[in-house]
């Protein structure tokens, strides 16, 4: 249910690289609630239930030290965008036994055998040649994995994910991969100030899968829609999201540049 009045909400893309630092339990609480505060206000502007939104935590390039204290804070899923990373950290914690992973980054076929092991979740499907390897490990492994097809939503050739009309013909080949337990999309917007450009990435996410949830194949769910995060998750909310991938404003602000993760981030966003 929409209001008739414009949605007016702006980007938090200004505070990008400028997140303090969470140092202490404390700290992650009160980021926390800051974030659940956000998001439960744009929940409100259009009139969806706040737990219909998952937040997940996205720890990237953050120390395990840091990741314990952000447990202790209470998250129980962490977002890592890159598999070796995320299989060293898994690794260290498994003394943590309730946490699970989410590897929401680009993978590589060579690289599914890692996630196969210990992932929970893996947010960046986006060719069948993954989805095989993801399946085959998977096997051997004894274990299922849930799934969401990322999209290219920003027309940028530089993203990972399909292109928006190839998802059709993608999600009818999924049904064979009897260890994918496909959820939903997910996407990266623009990575723009420009709060309307942003909005038109989760708007064309949220309508195919609208449009393609009326005949989605056996076993096929498209319940989920991962997208928003630091700087545009409120938008992101407006427009449907169920997930949300939130880094910066819960962890503190990375030292690494968005590049070295999205070859298409420009230095703008890397102040
Ligand atoms: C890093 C990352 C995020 C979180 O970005 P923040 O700006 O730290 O909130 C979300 N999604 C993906 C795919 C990422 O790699």
């Amino acid at each position: 249910m929409k209001t008739n009045t414009p949605l007016a909400t702006t980007t938090l893309h200004d505070r990008h690289g400028r997140w303090p630092q969470a140092e202490s339990t404390e700290d992650f609480r009160r980021n926390l609630t800051a974030v659940h505060a956000r998001i439960a206000a744009a929940c409100q502007r259009v009139g969806r239930d706040p737990a219909s939104v998952r937040l997940l935590p996205v720890s990237k390039t953050k120390p395990e030290g840091s990741l314990r204290l952000a447990y202790g804070a209470g998250c129980r899923m962490f977002g890592e965008n890159k598999p070796q990373e995320a299989y060293r950290k898994w690794e260290a914690m498994t003394d943590l036994e309730d946490l699970r992973w989410s590897v929401i980054g680009h993978l590589q076929t060579n690289k599914a055998k890692l996630v196969a092991r210990f992932a929970a979740e893996f947010q960046a499907l986006d060719s069948l040649r993954v989805a095989e390897a993801l399946e085959r490990r998977l096997q051997a492994e004894g274990r299922c994995l849930d799934v969401f097809v990322q999209v290219n939503t920003s027309g940028e050739a530089s993203k990972y994910g399909l292109p928006p009309d190839e998802v059709a013909t993608f999600l009818r080949q999924l049904p064979t991969f009897s260890a994918l337990r496909v959820r939903g999309f997910m996407t990266l917007a623009v990575l723009s100030a420009e709060a309307g450009q942003v909005r038109r990435c989760f708007v064309l996410l949220r309508e195919l899968r609208d449009r393609l949830r009326q005949d989605a194949p056996d076993g096929v769910s498209l319940d989920e829609l991962s997208m928003g995060m630091s700087g545009d998750y409120e938008i992101a909310i407006e427009e449907g999201a169920t997930v949300v991938r939130v880094g910066q404003a819960i962890f503190g602000a990375r030292s690494t540049p968005d590049a070295y993760y999205w070859p298409s981030a420009t230095a703008e966003n890397n102040n």
